[in-house]
Order: structure tokens, then C-alpha cells, then sequence
């Protein structure tokens, strides 16, 4: 997951990423990409996060990505993000905007688990994260290649969100999140024609 860039506006990372947004902005139903830090919604679930998880979350406004139906809030330092990963991530929060038509605000406040919270065992949140997640692996495949998606660094970070406190502990089964993760890349490894590799 790349994190720094010093391409210029011409990059292919960068036209991709503005491409993105543009068919976003074009949409029957536009999606926005918003500043998080500038909602007083987004502030106070920020405080509401900190004291459910005993102080576990506390890098909502400044690393967090979240969507609400048609809207993607991002952290302050968005715009200075690798356009890659960028890319990829709103890939991964397109697949929550999907969510949100599918299963409406309600569906989505109940199967997700936004009210009441639930911390651990969180298997709704956990079945619509692993469908974004999903996605956050065919981006990475898309963008750096079927290595980057293999990489165990990045597979980590993805066992550590659903088994960790960002999203309330929601899977604390990193076997089983791992072996989701495999089956996903042998299902990426299969649609390019690649050989069908174990991730470690
Ligand atoms: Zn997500």
C-alpha cells in the first residue's frame, strides 16, 4: 500500500484516480469525497468510537475512511495520499456505497451494527467489510500487481482490521480472515490466467 508520491499530474497513477472520481461525479447519483474532519457528525462518532473501544480507536478523523450512502468522508492528509492507494481505497468504499443502495440506510444501520455497536462477533459488519475488502485486494492486484496483493504486509493489515479494535474487533479469527484472503487471490489468479499460488 504505497503512501507517498511525487509523480506529477500527468501520472498514470494520477489520471487514474482523477478518472475514478470524474465517473463518480458523473453517476445518476453522484458519490461524494469529502473532508471528515469538517462533519460535527463526524467529529462526535470520532469521540463515540474512543469511548466504546476504551480509547482502542482513536485515528478515526485522521486515518479512517467511512461512507455514508452516496458520500465518502476522508481523513485531512487524503490529498497528499499515493494516487495507488487512493485509487484502491476508494475502490474498496464504492463497494460500501453499493452496500448502502442494495440495503438502504436502515438495512445498513442494522446489518452493520452502527447502533448499537456491537464489539466482537460482529459477524453482519464483518461479511459487508470482507466484500469491500475483496475489492481492496482486486485494486491492489489492478494497480501494483498480483505480488502486491500477495504481499504479507498487506495481508496482515487486512487481518488486523477485522480481528483488532478499529472496527470493534469484529473477526477476531485471523485464520479464517486469512483464509478468505487466499481464497480471493486464487479467485484473481484464476480470472488473469495466472497459476494459483498460496500467499505464504
Ligand atoms: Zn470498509
Amino acid at each position: 500500500m504505497k503512501r507517498s508520491f511525487d509523480g506529477g499530474p500527468g501520472d498514470p497513477s494520477r489520471r487514474r484516480l482523477a478518472a475514478l472520481i470524474d465517473e463518480m461525479m458523473a453517476r445518476g447519483r453522484p458519490v461524494r469525497v469529502v473532508q471528515k474532519r469538517a462533519f460535527w457528525h463526524q467529529r462526535a462518532a470520532a469521540g463515540v468510537l474512543w469511548a466504546l473501544t476504551l480509547g482502542g480507536q482513536r485515528t478515526y478523523l485522521t486515518h479512517y475512511v467511512t461512507t455514508l450512502g452516496h458520500t465518502i468522508y476522508v481523513p485531512d492528509d487524503f490529498e497528499r495520499w499515493h494516487p495507488d492507494h487512493a485509487w484502491q481505497v476508494l475502490r474498496h468504499e464504492l463497494v460500501h456505497v453499493a452496500q448502502f443502495e442494495r440495503l438502504g440506510w436502515l438495512g445498513m444501520a442494522l446489518i452493520y451494527g452502527l447502533l448499537p455497536l456491537p464489539a466482537g462477533l460482529a459477524w453482519g459488519r464483518a461479511r459487508l467489510e470482507w466484500e469491500a475488502y475483496r475489492e481492496t485486494l482486486r485494486a491492489v492486484a489492478e494497480s501494483e500487481g498480483l505480488a502486491a496483493a500477495r504481499a504479507p504486509a498487506l495481508h496482515a493489515q487486512i487481518r488486523s482490521r477485522f480481528t483488532g479494535p478499529d472496527y470493534g474487533w469484529m473477526w477476531p479469527f485471523p485464520r479464517a480472515v486469512q483464509r478468505w484472503i487466499d481464497e480471493t487471490l486464487a479467485e484473481i489468479e484464476a480470472e488473469r490466467g495466472a497459476p494459483a499460488a498460496r500467499s505464504r
